[in-house]
């Protein structure tokens, strides 16, 4: 087993259609009470990132990953290894928005070659698990 990395940073990618009529507000909050797809963390010192895809089929993630890489180095000496990227519930989950996005294995792609570690969700929205419970939703896995 490798040693355990520490992580300093996280970004949340959004989906840019949800985005729309989303503040991102259920992401961010998660992030900040370290619940839903956040309670791995520690409480103090990581920094919180969110962005959006740019629209599909997500290419934007490449520049906006690349800059993020590069000021996080210089401006807050925070190592790629020490970044991790959550992919939104409005990109990876069946939800109020729409079903997942097409391209995620895509964008998954475009983040693992620039040496980022890849999570997937962030809010878990109470109506759309339990339309997943009905079996409205696909199912999801929280912890995958
Ligand atoms: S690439 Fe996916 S996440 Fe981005 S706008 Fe299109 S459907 Fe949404």
């Amino acid at each position: 087993m490798g040693e355990k990395k520490t992580v300093k940073l996280i970004g949340i990618i959004q989906c840019d259609f949800a985005k729309e009529r989303c503040s991102g507000f259920g992401c961010v909050n998660s992030f900040n009470l370290r619940i839903d797809s956040f309670t791995k963390y520690p409480k103090e010192g990581i920094m919180l990132v969110p962005f959006h895809c740019g629209g599909c089929p997500g290419r934007r993630i490449s520049r906006v990953a690349s800059n993020l890489i590069k000021r996080a180095k210089k401006k807050a000496e925070i190592e790629k290894a020490e970044i991790t990227i959550h992919l939104a519930s409005c990109i990876v989950t069946d939800n109020g928005h729409y079903p997942p996005c097409p391209h995620v294995d895509y964008i998954e792609k475009i983040l693992k070659r620039k040496g980022l570690t890849v999570k997937k969700g962030s809010y878990k929205s109470k109506t759309a698990s339990r339309r997943r419970e009905e079996g409205l939703y696909e199912p999801f896995d929280w912890d995958g």
